[in-house]
């Protein structure tokens, strides 16, 4: 990115100085070029862009989405920890976090994707800080043993803590653009774009991480450039890692636990 700004920067002004020997002044070299007139030339018809029919409303599923969850199982998912059948309790459409089982995982695993997901805190939550509804999704589950990468859930309607660890920031490293908070009770959304880091044959890293997070519609996570996993304690790194699990947080604390619904995914190439 350094050198792509230094040669813009240096390539006018290096023709404002060849100009200048040659005896012309920089807007009669402007003026001799000749004007673009033929408007089609800038026109791209191929390839077409595939179709995709969305949802019949904001949030409902596009035709080329997977569909992790609709309510009615937990089929997609499997445990965390040992990879065993994902033990949340399914009810009234919605799943609600077991956290005496732990955390639960996509089956399937992915590279670069687009996600959606639906999740609530419950009335009458109790708590506060980090103990207050908290959740997270965490976008490439790399191993049982490590942190990977958390867009943090937790009530951050009317609950101060770190800003880098409210509700929507990248965990401990970016704190959300806007609260865009709604109370408990109500359901809240993310809409997630996550480019994978990539990693050389050796484990170097090759291109980080980026994501991009809207909550209740609102900008939150602008192409965020990740710096490596999102973990509790210390400075982040990276670990290479390959196609990776979609995970969603128990977390330990004794607050009452969260729901979810709605969730899908649409791979991105
Ligand atoms: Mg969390």
């Amino acid at each position: 990115m350094k050198n792509r700004n230094a040669r813009l920067f240096t390539a006018p002004a290096a023709m404002v100085f060849a100009f200048a020997l040659a005896g012309h002044s920089f807007a009669q070299a402007q003026a001799a070029a000749p004007a673009p007139t033929d408007p089609k030339a800038t026109e791209q018809w191929e390839p077409v862009p595939k179709i995709v029919a969305p949802g019949a409303t904001d949030g409902a599923a596009p035709a080329d989405a997977i569909v992790l969850f609709d309510g009615k199982n937990l089929d997609l998912w499997e445990t965390a920890k040992d990879a065993s059948p994902a033990r949340w309790k399914v009810h009234d459409g919605v799943v609600t976090v077991d956290k005496t089982t732990g955390n639960i995982q996509t089956k399937q695993r992915f590279k670069n994707y687009q996600l959606h997901l639906e999740w609530q805190v419950p009335q009458g939550i109790t708590g506060e800080g980090q103990a207050r509804g908290n959740s997270g999704v965490f976008l490439a589950s790399t191993g049982p043993g490590d942190e990977g990468y958390e867009i943090q859930i937790l009530d951050s309607y009317d609950n101060k803590t770190y800003v880098n660890g409210q509700a929507a920031s990248v965990y401990k490293q970016a704190p959300p653009l806007a609260n865009a908070m709604r109370a408990p009770g109500q359901w809240q959304s993310y809409d997630i774009v996550w480019t994978a880091p990539t990693f050389a044959a050796d484990g170097a890293l090759k291109s980080p991480a980026y994501v991009t997070v809207l909550h209740n519609g609102v900008l939150v996570q602008d192409h965020y450039e990740l710096k490596g996993e999102t973990v509790y304690i210390g400075k982040p790194k990276y670990k290479a890692y390959g196609d990776a699990a979609i995970k969603l947080q128990a977390h330990g604390d004794p607050s009452p636990p969260i729901s979810f619904r709605n969730i899908w995914v649409r791979k991105l190439n």
